[in-house]
């Protein structure tokens, strides 16, 4: 039993990979889904048929985490749905790469409008409700990349070094109300994200992998699991690997 039967989880980026597996590893446990992205339509379709199939409650909003006023509505809505806000999952993310020389200014500021910005605006709307429930679970996706840097990557690098600093400072802050606030840094998963990436690219990054395989979504769903729940709550402000001992 891991305490998150009936427990309202809220999950940014909810139709990508990380995300979409995060909301079904949730379902499994009973836990009604508030899940957010940019829009739900048809691109989502295959996403919400197999949610559906888990009998999970969810609330599907649509919502650019990049818009402060935007996410005080979708924090609203989820909170409204399921009279509790338990567990946010600051796991929307983007790229757009190039070397730091050549980086567009709004290159730059879009990947910490989304990345880092985003998470602040849910930890800004969600941290008076979950101080008043007197519990709460911020669980931030960062990346290796934030804590290593990465050529080509200026923008998405140091959007995740600010979640980093970002994570610590509300668990911090808010540790005295019964709320944690973690990090997960992924290394290299199989997702749309890293789909982009050229062979060339994938492979350099392979031969890093000590485990000797990419990670899979669900690998970083199970973390998230267990921050979320009982076994949890005596953990906070960490960043924690899920990378293959990719990182050391
Ligand atoms: P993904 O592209 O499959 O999913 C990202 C999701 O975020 C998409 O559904 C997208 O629609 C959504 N999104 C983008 N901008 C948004 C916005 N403004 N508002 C709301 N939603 C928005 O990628 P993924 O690999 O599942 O990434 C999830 C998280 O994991 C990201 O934060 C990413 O940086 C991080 N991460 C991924 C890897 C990897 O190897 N895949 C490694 C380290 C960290």
């Amino acid at each position: 039993e891991l305490g998150l039967n009936g427990k309202c989880v809220l999950i940014t980026g909810a139709s990508g990979g990380i995300g979409c597996a995060a909301a079904l590893a949730f379902a499994k446990e009973g836990a009604k889904l508030a899940l957010v992205d940019l829009d739900w339509g048809e691109r989502t379709q295959a996403v919400k048929d197999a949610i559906a199939q888990t009998g999970a409650e969810v609330e599907y909003i649509a919502c650019n985490v990049a818009d402060f006023d935007a996410v005080e509505k979708a924090v609203k809505t989820a909170h409204e749905r399921f009279g509790s806000l338990d567990v946010v999952i600051n796991n929307a993310g983007i790229t757009k790469d190039g070397l730091v020389m050549r980086m567009k200014e709004q290159d730059f500021d879009s990947v910490i409008g989304v990345n880092l910005k985003g998470a602040f605006n849910f930890v800004r709307h969600a941290a008076p409700i979950m101080t008043r429930q007197r519990s709460g679970r911020f669980i931030n996706v960062a990346s290796i990349v934030g804590v290593v840097g990465n050529p080509g990557q200026a923008n998405y690098s140091a959007s995740k070094a600010g979640i980093i600093g970002l994570t610590k400072t509300v668990a911090k802050e808010l540790g005295s109300r019964n709320i944690t606030s973690n990090a997960i840094a992924p290394g290299f998963i199989e997702t749309a994200m890293t789909d982009a990436l050229s062979d060339k690219v994938k492979a350099e990054l392979n031969s890093h992998i000590s485990l000797r395989r990419l990670g899979k979504a669900e690998d970083v769903a199970r973390l998230m699991v267990f921050l979320a729940s009982d076994a949890g709550s005596y953990i906070s402000g960490q960043v924690i690997g899920v990378d293959g001992c990719m990182s050391i």
